[in-house]
């Protein structure tokens, strides 16, 4: 009897061993990253095991779940800004006139100085 050899993979989704090659191989799909996934179907019938659709609908989900984490992030981060931007306003608008003021009596003062340096 010819000995053959079995070659055997791990199921890149349920870590189960499947048989590759000879009477006793498991039914199995290969991606084209060559990732092995065990798919039993009897035909006619809607998939027994497919790992490769749990395998994509994982995959799917953690875009989605990424995509809202990037979102609320992204939604954070602008509110934030809005929070920063409207601190900054008030800071202005509390910070201007007293700026202004301190301007003005500055001046006048340099005036003053002016005139008593220069008595007419
Ligand atoms: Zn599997």
């Amino acid at each position: 009897m010819k000995k053959k050899t079995i070659y055997s993979h791990k199921c890149d989704w349920c870590n189960r061993e499947l048989i590759l090659n000879g009477s006793d191989s498991d039914s199995y799909v290969v991606t084209a990253e060559y990732k092995y996934f065990c798919f039993i179907q009897t035909r006619g019938k809607p998939a027994e095991r497919d790992c490769m659709a749990d395998y994509l609908n994982d995959i799917n989900e953690k875009i989605i779940k990424e995509a809202k984490d990037l979102e609320i992030k992204k939604r954070q981060k602008e509110e934030q800004e809005k929070l920063e931007k409207e601190k900054r306003n008030l800071e202005r608008t509390r910070v201007l006139p007293k700026l202004e003021a301190l301007k003005k009596e500055f001046k006048d003062r340099e005036f003053q100085r002016r005139l008593s340096k220069h008595p007419s």
